[in-house]
């Protein structure tokens, strides 16, 4: 099997996703940059690659069947197998007019964040899987935030955003309970408060610590720990 690691990272022309890509490709991987935009992913592979990084693009709209079929399909054929795949696109969902405040809550808002949040890791990794099944240590991040956390009730009030983040930590220890006897090892991460474009860059973390427990768990060893969540302190409470 050919040494060097493939790793895809959803998201990842900018804010934190650009952090893990770069994070990984420094350590060794070849990174697939998954970015819905044309120009803004090839800006992302550029920057990458003049860093030293082995980057290609990968088109991928995480809420598109067809997308994420296409994206399959070029990492097939890029490299053949894919060692680690890191769900990190999100989205936070529109707020304006009470719009996630539960007691006027607008459910095409929750249905928009859902789809991307949610059932876009779903179709991501469900047609990643045969790739990752070709791999000797396949790992899956699944980017979650402790506002989905059910015990800290942490964050803004946002009842389409946090409740998408409690289903996706939901959704990570399903598939760690399926996948518990193969060499796939899954786990949901918590970034902290990080100065993205997500947080209008008002936060006190930047993009590389908010991409090291990503990294972490996208490396652990074989014996690591599977279906938890984590952050760069420890165990994250559900
Ligand atoms: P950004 O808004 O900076 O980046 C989000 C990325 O997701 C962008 O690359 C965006 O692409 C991409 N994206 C959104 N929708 C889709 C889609 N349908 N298909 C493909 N890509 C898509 O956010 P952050 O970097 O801050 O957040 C990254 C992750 O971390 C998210 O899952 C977020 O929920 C989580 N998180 C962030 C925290 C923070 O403090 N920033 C805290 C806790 C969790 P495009 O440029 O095309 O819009």
């Amino acid at each position: 099997m050919n040494d060097t690691k493939t790793a895809l990272v959803t998201g990842a022309n900018k804010g934190i996703g650009f952090a893990i890509a770069q994070g990984l490709g420094a350590i060794g991987f070849t990174v697939g940059v998954g970015a819905r935009d044309d120009a803004r992913r090839e800006e992302a592979v550029e920057r990458l690659r003049s860093a030293g990084i082995e980057a290609f693009g990968v088109a991928l709209d995480v809420t598109s069947d067809d997308s994420v079929a296409a994206a399959a399909a070029t990492i097939e054929r890029t490299a053949g197998r894919l060692d680690v795949l890191v769900n990190n696109a999100g989205i936070s969902g529109r707020t304006d007019g009470g719009a996630q405040d539960p007691t006027t809550l607008d459910l095409d808002v929750v249905r928009t964040v859902l789809d991307t949040n949610v059932f876009g890791v779903v179709w991501v990794t469900n047609a990643m899987l045969p790739l990752l099944s070709r791999a000797n240590s396949p790992r899956i991040v699944n980017m979650s935030s402790n506002m989905g956390s059910l015990t800290l009730q942490t964050g803004p009030i946002m009842a389409a955003y946090a409740p998408s983040k409690s289903m996706l930590n939901s959704v990570t220890a399903q598939y760690a309970r399926q996948l518990a006897d193969t060499n796939v090892i899954v786990n949901a991460a918590c970034p902290g408060y990080v100065a993205t474009d997500f947080t209008g860059f008002n936060a006190p973390r930047t993009p590389e610590q908010g991409a090291a427990i990503a990294i972490r768990l996208a490396t652990l060893p074989d014996d690591g720990p599977r279906g938890g969540f984590f952050d760069d302190e420890g165990v994250v409470p559900w």
